[in-house]
């Protein structure tokens, strides 16, 4: 069995249909690269072939290349990884330039065979660039396609044309949003856009390419850039238009990376050195652009944690054995508030049957308004269809009536976070539902192993933890309390699978995983303002390390009421172990001045009308005068990101979290840490373990105990070990 087939109709077409075998989606493997390439060359060659059409056996053409590939080049290349990778990557070039010129007289272009790219649905990153090489671009109008190049989102750029090609058909400035932000459309987006060429009813999508081959002349094969006279739309560099372009581009993406990601550096060099020079060295420029960015060690680690580990958690690699699908058909959610309104809102969206419970029936009608307001917005946006909107909506069923849980065979509490209120609706819930149903706790503080006890149930009580705003959060932590069973972990993570979310699994311990590494992020920020480091250095050397949002902008947007709530608890646990005195400090003294945050209209920072942020509140430095030595930048960066990660390692050598792919994913997803990095173990393993305990050694010796190297760390550095064994150095 091979990757593509070919057949040959009465009139001449050549019809070659890519349909991995036993994949419900079609990737690039380099076996079925070689296998294109062959059947291309047989088309080409083959005197009774007069034209092609590449399409797909399945619904959707491909989602993009096999990521394994790239390891497999290097591993090949032995001492020369990146002569391996750039010599693969040529070949995947001569292939699709194969296609492209189609076997014309270099010199007349003319005497090449017509190639269509017929597209059923789906076509990302390699998806798409076979397509871009090939002569024409039709889609089947199924508005659930995807088409575009989001290689960028995985800490690569599209390196098989993809980048040459499109900034050519597009202009710079036009193809930005899709090689620079990886944006897709749908296939009706895509044509107005430029993308694609044609759509056409689906039924007619071949008929329809074979059609156009019939059709075809010398000229209609002749790509604008193989023209002569050809110039770039939009400006080469050295035109006045392409000139603001370019320098346009480049500060744009300086601002929006801080220059942490090494792809969007790389992509802009290829379009822009690219464009200089003929459409062939443009290629070479990609793929040599493309191999630096594959060497480097950013690239590889945010491969592993946003691509193979993180489809590996979404495919159940933590579900238990054994234990038959658990998919939610109605879902009971108790409280309509933020949280409450947010899950039924994405349950509602996924087709499962919603009853939202509230303590009164107008709480639970609110409820339901608040996703009515959230659908009519994406409908907006263009993002949900109008039927599926109230289909949608037409399956949340709020009430106050408990007995509406009858059926119901997972239940989602997202009450007040007080144990008392979890503990009444839970036994009056269970007791409305059937003995079969799973009951879940969205809270974030409480060990769910004290929440178990009000269930008469434990073995079906789980954590299921949903991060704000839960529609656009895509992280779940699944939390298992000391009696919860399998069926109820297997239930969590089949409702997070139907959502489309990405889940970890992590034992009963306070602040579970994600809370627990963001909070001394956030009070490693307050203490600094505390020790006099002024707050723009702060919130700058945050952000230049790669976070999305500084530490201080952080606690106003989770409001200072809630610090001061949580360390007020935290103080009451733990007693005269308590270390964050001087981060209290802080905090009390803005909450005592009714700085509550982004929601009070006043904070770390100052807000406008509109609630907008309108700079760092200049009261801070009348309270916590800049001290006379600034800290480096470095420093600054060095306390916020080692904080995070040796809270990570502590999780995971305390057992809290079992998997480290679970705590890269989790940490990047769950509160953005530095994605560049591939998240904290990624990060530790960047540096080396002997590295990090020298770093951790320094900054404990002038910043205090908090930074000493736990002891699984020191063992590694001393074995010379990495959490991945595996990668490359
Ligand atoms: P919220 O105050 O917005 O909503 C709570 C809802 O519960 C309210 O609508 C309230 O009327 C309802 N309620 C209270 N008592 C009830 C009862 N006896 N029966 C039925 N309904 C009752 O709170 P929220 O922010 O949505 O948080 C809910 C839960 O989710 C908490 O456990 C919280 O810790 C957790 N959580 C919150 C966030 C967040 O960012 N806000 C994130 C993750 C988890």
């Amino acid at each position: 069995m091979t990757d593509f087939t070919t057949t040959t109709d009465a009139q001449g077409i050549a019809t070659i249909v890519w349909d991995v075998p036993e994949r419900s989606m079609n990737v690039l493997s380099l076996e079925g690269l070689a296998a294109l390439a062959a059947l291309i060359e047989g088309a080409l060659g083959d005197p009774e072939v007069r034209g092609v059409v590449i399409t797909s056996g399945k619904a959707d053409f491909a989602g993009g290349m096999d990521l394994n590939v790239i390891a497999r080049m290097k591993a090949e290349a032995g001492a020369e990884p990146a002569r391996g990778l750039f010599e693969g990557i040529m070949r995947m070039h001569g292939v699709l330039r194969r296609i492209e010129l189609a076997g014309m007289d270099p010199k007349t272009k003319k005497g090449g065979k017509p190639v269509v790219a017929a597209l059923p649905g789906t076509a990302l990153g390699i998806g798409y660039e076979i397509p871009l090489a090939c002569h024409r671009i039709i889609a089947a109008a199924n508005p659930k396609a995807r088409i575009g190049l989001p290689e960028i989102l995985v800490g690569i750029f599209p390196g098989a044309g993809g980048t040459t090609r499109l900034a050519r058909r597009l202009g710079a400035m036009a193809a930005a949003p899709y090689l620079l932000e990886g944006r897709t459309l749908a296939p009706d987006k895509a044509l107005a856009a430029g993308l694609i060429d044609e759509v056409v009813a689906p039924e007619a999508l071949i008929a329809r390419a074979k059609e156009w081959i019939l059709g075809a002349k010398d000229a209609d094969l002749v790509k604008p850039w193989d023209q002569r006279g050809w110039k770039m739309p939009g400006g080469a560099p050295y035109t006045p238009e392409g000139f603001m372009t370019f320098l346009g581009a480049s500060a744009m993406v300086m601002g929006r990376t801080q220059g942490v990601y090494p792809a969007a550096k790389a992509l802009l060099s290829a379009v822009y050195e690219g464009a200089l020079v003929p459409f062939d060295t443009a290629l070479r420029i990609e793929a040599r652009r493309f191999t630096q960015v594959l060497m480097h060690p950013s690239s590889g680690a945010m491969i592993r944690s946003l691509f193979i580990s993180k489809q590996a958690l979404e495919k159940g690699a933590r579900r238990p054995e054994g234990v038959p699908d658990q998919s939610v058909r109605r879902l009971g959610v108790l409280g309509a508030g933020m949280m409450g309104a947010g899950i039924a809102q994405v349950a509602a969206a996924a087709g499962i049957e919603v009853v939202l419970i509230d303590a009164d029936a107008a709480a639970a009608e609110r409820g339901k308004a608040t996703v009515a307001a959230a659908f009519a917005k994406a409908q907006k946006r263009g993002a949900m269809a109008p039927e599926r909107a109230e289909a949608a909506l037409a399956r949340i069923l709020p009430t106050a009536d408990y007995a509406a849980l009858a059926g119901v065979d997972l239940i989602v509490e997202a009450v007040f976070e007080d144990p008392k209120v979890k503990a009444e609706v839970t036994a009056r819930a269970e007791a409305a539902a059937g003995p079969e149903a799973i009951f879940a706790s969205n809270t974030s503080t409480l060990p769910i192993s004290d929440l178990a006890r009000a269930s008469a149930r434990p073995a079906q009580f789980v954590g299921i933890h949903f991060f704000s705003p839960v529609d656009r959060m895509n992280l779940v932590e699944i939390i298992r309390g000391r009696d919860t069973g399998a069926r109820a972990v297997a239930k969590a993570l089949d409702f997070v699978r139907q959502l489309r979310k990405t889940p970890i699994v992590v034992e009963d311990a306070r602040f579970f995983y994600a809370n627990r590494c963001i909070i001394p992020y956030i009070n490693e920020g307050l203490r600094m303002v505390g020790e006099g480091v002024v707050p723009a250095l702060i919130e700058n050397a945050a952000r230049l390390a790669g976070m999305p949002v500084g530490p201080l902008q952080l606690v106003d947007e989770t409001s200072i009421e809630l610090g001061v709530r949580i360390a007020r608890a935290t103080r009451a646990a733990m007693g005269a172990d308590y270390p964050d005195d001087a981060v209290d400090q802080v905090l009390m003294r803005l909450a005592d001045l009714g700085r509550l945050g982004r929601k009070a209209g006043a904070g770390l920072y100052d807000y406008g009308a509109g609630g907008e942020r309108t700079g760092l509140w200049p009261g801070l430095g009348q309270i916590w005068p800049a001290a006379a030595v600034q800290p480096d930048v470095a420093e600054v960066q060095a306390r916020l990101l080692m904080i995070q990660a040796l809270e990570a390692v502590r999780a995971h050598e305390a057992g809290v979290l079992t998997d480290i792919r679970e705590g890269d994913v989790g940490a990047i997803l769950g509160w953005g840490f530095a994605p560049w990095s591939g998240g904290p173990f990624s990060w530790l393993d960047m540096q080396g373990a002997a590295e990090a305990v020298a770093t951790c050694e320094g900054l404990s010796a002038r910043h205090g105990p908090r930074f000493a190297p736990p002891a699984a760390l020191r063992a590694m550095a001393e074995r010379g070990a990495r959490f991945y064994p595996d990668a490359a150095a």
